[in-house]
């Protein structure tokens, strides 16, 4: 598999299984599925409410520790956050039935973040957690971040998908040392993504579907992606990225098809920042 190194030196797959939306009981058959067909990077979050699940399939696996790598995200959490990020992590970390993960994200960029980030910096240093990152940073808070503490992220995960580029984060990021992750690579299949004209058209010269031409073109971008699916055929399928290359030309048609917007929501509004920064996940 090829690998990205984070700036902590560690090695993270550039290609992964996201569990996002996979109901808890379904999500022990889909990991052990993904990891037969080969995965490796399996990304899942508290507020998923599956950790279990996975942590279930990967014992079942028998896998050696040191071959997966396994991140999982901190919700926002209340004052004492220092206190409460710790007892987060521990609690995911009994649902998963690891003694480490490999990368642990910040979900969302609100709450006291950097009483967050410190407790996240401390189990870093303990060991509890390889790699330390976050998601759905936009660049000001990223930037913000990464000169106001210690250890800077190895990771932002954020929406990024052919009609959403992040050109200006990527190339931020690539400046701070940040590794780009991608979520929702295929928007989920919004503006018939797999179907879509010019992908297809790519895939058809390369004998490749538009999911595979969208993959190939976040790995030729040197982004992190975790595409997620419940059926096994379409996990080879997505997995099988590896065995073509897109010209410079086709690059350039799939850069044709930002938008530079989100398809979902943007993480500044006001409304979402209320409505997410409210929520709470049950330990
Ligand atoms: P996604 O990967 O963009 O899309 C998943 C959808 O695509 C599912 O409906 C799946 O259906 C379908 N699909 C998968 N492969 C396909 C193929 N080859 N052909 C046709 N359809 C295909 O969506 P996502 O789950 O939102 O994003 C991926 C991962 O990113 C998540 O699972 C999660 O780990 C992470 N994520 C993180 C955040 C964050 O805030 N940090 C937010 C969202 C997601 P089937 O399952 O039926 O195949």
């Amino acid at each position: 598999m090829q690998t990205v190194t984070l700036n902590n030196r560690i090695q993270m797959p550039i290609l992964g299984f996201g569990v996002y939306q996979i109901p808890p009981d379904r999500t022990e058959q889909a990991v052990a599925d993904a990891l037969a067909a080969g995965y490796r990077l399996l990304d899942t979050a508290a507020a998923y409410g599956n950790e279990e699940a996975v942590g279930r399939a990967i014992h079942a696996a028998g896998i050696p520790r040191g071959e997966l790598f396994v991140t999982t995200k901190l919700w926002v959490q209340d004052a004492p956050a220092q206190d409460n990020t710790r007892r987060a992590l521990e609690t995911s970390l009994t649902k998963l039935g690891l003694d480490h993960v490999d990368l642990y994200l910040m979900h969302q960029p609100y709450g006291d973040v950097y009483g967050q980030w410190r407790a996240m910096e401390a189990a870093n240093r303990e060991g509890l957690a390889k790699a330390i990152g976050v998601a759905n940073f936009y660049p000001d808070r990223l930037v913000d971040l990464v000169l106001n503490n210690e250890i800077a992220p190895a990771v932002n995960q954020i929406e990024t998908h052919p009609f959403f580029q992040r050109t200006t984060d990527h190339d931020l990021m690539r400046e701070h040392g940040v590794q780009h992750q991608s979520w929702g690579g295929f928007a989920e299949g919004r503006n018939d993504l797999f179907t879509h004209p010019v992908l297809s058209g790519i895939g058809k010269a390369h004998d490749k579907s538009a999911a595979q031409v969208v993959l190939r073109w976040l790995i030729q971008r040197d982004i992190v992606t975790i595409p997620k699916s419940v059926s096994p055929e379409r996990m080879a399928q997505n997995f099988d990225v590896f065995d073509f290359e897109l010209t410079d030309e086709q690059m350039a048609q799939i850069a044709g098809l930002d938008t530079g917007a989100s398809l979902f929501f943007d993480h500044r509004d006001p409304e979402m920042v209320a409505r997410l920064g409210k929520h709470r996940v049950d330990g």
